[in-house]
């Protein structure tokens, strides 16, 4: 599946206020469906779609969402309860129990409902909220993609700057990597973005830090507009909301932006990528670190290498952290240092380096492990280790530089890399 994006423009204010009232009919459609499910044991998946059929008899505005859309909020429900389901017979710490939404910011057509035009300029939303007709505001990737494939579903998103819509399309991004030859690891710090084997650095440039003065300004503004128990707010205090809200999404869309090329470069420029799977939520904990993490968006990124490698099929895999800091690269020996240590001193071996430099590398030759291939720093090029079993061969033939047999080791390992990054 693949998603394209274009936002709705050229709508008079009523053609928005009737999308915002099919977005919260999606709510209620979906909220109701998850009470039925309180309410009456082993209730299903058809019981949920049975019910969105039978709403509009008692609620009679339901009737006016366009009835796939109905279903796909009912499939909404239900995804959120197998989800809780799953993770109870998987055992998970936290089971995320179904709850009632409040703020729902979207809603989403399956094929009927709306309709594009030919030259897919324009789209016609077409049940009885009576939107009307918007303009589609994207590139021209976009629009090319619109006229050529075909559309599975059509998802209405309200952000803070305008509302878009979201066509999920049939087909999958296909696209060959090119192979270099080369390995990375990847360490990610705060003083870097991170650091890699070969001691290069990238810095992360701190857009929240430089609109962290305005943002705390906006919401300054808006927390002296803001009455206590007074209902609704005064038109002040949402215009001030809005103008917070505008802000905080440039932020986010900046990060995401550099988040995406960095992994991308990354990832181009290497054919095994190795990091080490940070526990994000654990660490945001620690609140001294709190903010320069999130701010740093590593998830962000190791989801997008995760990507780019899936598209290219390179490996990337994500190892355990543990040690990876403390051991030296060189000869193994353990030394312990605090988070203020900058630099790693081995007493057994004498080496002297960077200690973010020394923890890329652990995490690479860690990384090799679990794929069996060994890394021969003085030659500068990588073999395969006698003791690895099946892989052996291929990851032989692809230092000789031959795409077909690196994607052979990359593509049955990115799968198994993720369950199996303990394993080492
Ligand atoms: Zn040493």
């Amino acid at each position: 599946m693949l998603v394209r994006e274009a936002k709705l423009l050229n709508g008079a204010k009523e053609q928005y206020l009737a999308l915002d009232e099919a977005i919260r009919t999606a709510q209620f459609i979906r909220n109701k469906a998850v009470r039925f499910w309180l309410d009456n044991q082993g209730t299903g998946k058809a019981r949920l779609y049975q019910l969105s059929k039978e709403l509009p008899q008692e609620y009679p505005f339901v009737g006016k969402l366009n009835s796939t859309a109905r279903q796909a909020s009912a499939e909404r429900a239900w995804s959120s309860i197998s989800n809780f389901y799953r993770r109870c017979t998987d055992g998970a710490k936290k089971k995320g129990y179904p709850k009632f939404k409040k703020h729902c910011s979207s809603v989403e057509y399956k094929q009927s409902g709306w309709k594009l035009s030919d030259d897919c300029l324009t789209i016609k939303f077409t049940d009885k909220f009576n939107a009307g007709t918007f303009s589609l505001f994207c590139n021209s990737e976009t629009r090319e993609d619109l006229l050529r494939l075909k559309i599975n579903r059509v998802r209405v998103v309200r952000r803070a700057d305008g509302y878009y819509a979201q066509f999920c399309l049939d087909a999958n991004r296909q696209e060959s990597g090119v192979y270099t030859g080369k390995v990375i690891g990847i360490d990610l710090g705060l003083k870097y973005f991170y650091k890699d084997s070969q001691d290069n650095a990238v810095e992360y440039p701190q857009y929240l830090r430089k609109s962290e003065g305005r943002l705390k300004k906006l919401q300054r503004r808006l927390s002296r507009k803001f009455v206590k128990g007074k209902k609704p707010q005064s038109k002040n205090y949402h215009q001030a909301r809005k103008r917070l809200g505008r802000c905080h999404l440039k932020v986010q869309r900046q990060r995401k932006d550099w988040a995406i090329k960095q992994a991308r470069c990354v990832v181009a420029s290497n054919d095994v990528v190795v990091y080490e799977d940070l526990k994000i939520q654990n660490m945001v904990k620690n609140h001294h670190l709190a903010k320069s993490i999130s701010d740093a968006g590593w998830a962000q990124f190791t989801q997008w290498l995760d990507y780019f490698g899936k598209l290219w099929g390179k490996a990337v895999v994500a190892v355990n952290p543990r040690y990876t800091s403390q051991d030296c690269s060189n000869c193994g020996h353990r030394v312990k240092k605090t988070l203020s240590t900058r630099t790693h001193n081995c007493p057994r071996c004498q080496t002297e380096i960077c200690r973010d430099t020394n923890a890329a590398i652990n995490i690479l030759k860690r990384g090799l492990e679990i794929l069996g291939v060994e890394w021969n720093s003085t030659q500068g090029h990588w073999e395969t280790a006698e003791k690895s079993g099946t892989l052996g061969e291929t990851s032989t033939s692809a230092v000789e530089g031959k795409p077909d047999s690196v994607s052979r080791i990359a593509e049955p390992r990115i799968a198994t890399a993720r369950i199996s990054r303990y394993t080492a």
